[in-house]
């Protein structure tokens, strides 16, 4: 099967040009979404982690915030995240505390061995005030069971102020710091996602992480919006072995989710975009040596209530192979893959197979359909 890893040049400035002309419509997007009234509450699930050549379970906290500062200047092309949870006055010190006390009561969090807090950006005050973070720091010190922290920022927000008090402050546990990389290739990050860094920023602050003595973690996305599913097998291998050769400690990889008031979403209703096949990740297990593999979990086959679609194959067979994918985070054994057949596989390599024009020609035409799309509606 003949995949061609995506290549965008970055000195284009028509395309540039357009790119910024979809930015705006970003913007726009958000502005549409309306202001929800109750009050903010935390999302809590248990997600599975692969730290230290064991799988763990880890009890997942996402507070409800104001957004990542990203979010108010442009925001990433595919995240629904901030936009589903606008507040209008934005979410205050105090119902962040609220958040945490209520993640905290009932007990649950106490009897995990990982435990994981993740607004998008732990050092970015505009979404968590320091008073919050060094609340948060309190409350995690005196959690027995938990011996894995883990925590996530973009790069421009981890200091090395910040991660002396976070050493200081949680000085007994193991610390896990994830970024959002998506994929290891910069031009596919800033045409496909409008993620607003570079690989080296990135590289830098693994770096930095691990002269505090704290392992570094990589967010990366499946078949991001504009890639065809082969580009997006492509791409997920090569910057799951980008990530493991920089000496990445834990990786996740999620299928794109398509999101309401998202550029993802308009490709979406115009046919141009489908979130990925479960078999492609299948597929990406598979290719991935298993020194890189066993740093991975997959995740982004579930839905919740911020998603319309996300990675899927054929009615008949998803749920079985969604089942097989949990079973892999806990086993690693990519054998289970093998017993699973279904006739829409031979839809899904169609998909992977079929020709298409290069990325850079349909980015143009991409391009100027999500912008049309948002004059017209
Ligand atoms: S994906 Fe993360 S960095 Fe991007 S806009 Fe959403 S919360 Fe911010
Ligand atoms: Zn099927």
């Amino acid at each position: 099967m003949a995949l061609g890893q995506p290549e965008c040049g970055r000195s284009d400035r028509e395309l540039r040009n357009m790119l910024h002309d979809v930015v705006q419509a970003n913007s726009v997007l958000h502005s549409r979404a309306p202001f929800r009234s109750e009050r903010p509450f935390p999302t809590t699930l248990v997600v599975p982690t692969y730290l230290e050549g064991r799988f763990r379970e880890c009890f997942s906290f996402i507070p409800w915030t104001s957004g990542c500062s990203w979010y108010h200047k442009s925001g990433c092309f595919f995240c629904g995240f901030c936009s589903a949870k606008k507040h209008r006055g934005g979410v205050s010190t105090a119902m962040l505390k609220e958040q945490v006390d209520a993640a905290f009561s009932g007990g649950q969090i106490g009897r995990y061995e990982v435990v994981a807090f993740y607004p998008c950006s732990l050092w970015d005050l505009a979404e968590v005030p320091r008073e919050v973070r060094l609340y948060v720091y309190d409350r995690i010190r005196a959690l027995d069971a938990a011996k894995y922290i883990i925590l996530e920022s973009r790069p421009e927000f981890i200091t090395e102020e910040g991660l002396s008090e976070l050493r200081a402050c949680l000085p007994k546990q193991e610390l896990v710091v994830f970024q959002g990389l998506e994929t290891a290739n910069d031009g596919v990050r800033g045409f496909c996602a409008n993620k607003g860094y570079t690989f080296a920023e990135f590289s830098a602050k693994v770096q930095m992480l691990h002269d505090f003595r704290i392992m570094a973690g990589a967010q990366l996305m499946l078949k991001l919006p504009f890639l065809t599913e082969a580009e997006g097998v492509a791409d997920a291998v090569n910057s799951i072995r980008t990530c493991s050769k920089l000496g990445i400690d834990a990786m996740v990889l999620q299928g794109t989710v398509v999101c309401e008031h998202t550029v993802t979403k308009l490709l979406h209703l115009k046919g141009r975009f489908r979130p990925p096949w479960l078999w492609s990740i299948v597929e990406v297990l598979k290719r991935v040596e298993e020194v890189h593999r066993n740093k991975v979990v997959v995740e982004g086959f579930t839905l919740d209530s911020l998603n319309i679609e996300y990675a899927h194959n054929c009615e008949k067979c998803s749920p079985r192979v969604m089942a097989d994918l949990a079973l892999f985070n806990r086993t690693r054994d990519l054998g289970l893959f093998d017993l699973t057949r279904c006739s829409c596989m031979d839809d899904w390599r169609r998909a992977i197979d079929g020709p298409s024009m290069p990325l850079m020609s349909r980015l143009r035409d991409d391009y100027a359909s999500v912008v049309s799309m948002l004059a017209e509606s």
